[in-house]
């Protein structure tokens, strides 16, 4: 069993947990609902063999989550976006990389 993530923010953690889950990846909560702030949890991948699996799916996450740091047009109908929008909110078309 191995340690793949661990962060101070719960939600964060529960994310990426989930998406191990959805994808087949075994894995196990730790220090959820720690008593102490200094204690952070901790998303571990039960089967060895499935952890080179779920850093690919960490990564290909990040890419997605990539937040924009400035405003942007949309290439599709032309809206100009704010920083820290992914997506058009006007039309859904992704910002191009
Ligand atoms: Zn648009």
């Amino acid at each position: 069993m191995k340690r793949i993530y661990t962060n101070a923010d719960q939600s964060r953690v529960g994310m990426y947990q989930s998406l191990l889950e959805e994808n087949g990846i075994q894995t196990l909560l730790k220090n959820n609902n720690a008593p102490y702030k200094e204690v952070w949890p901790e998303v571990w991948v039960v089967n060895d063999d499935q952890y080179d699996d779920a850093l690919k799916l960490f990564k290909e996450l990040d890419t997605q989550l990539s937040v924009p740091v400035a405003p942007w047009d949309c290439p599709e109908c032309g809206e100009r976006i704010e920083e820290g929008f992914g997506e058009c909110w006007n039309c859904g078309a992704v910002k191009a990389s």
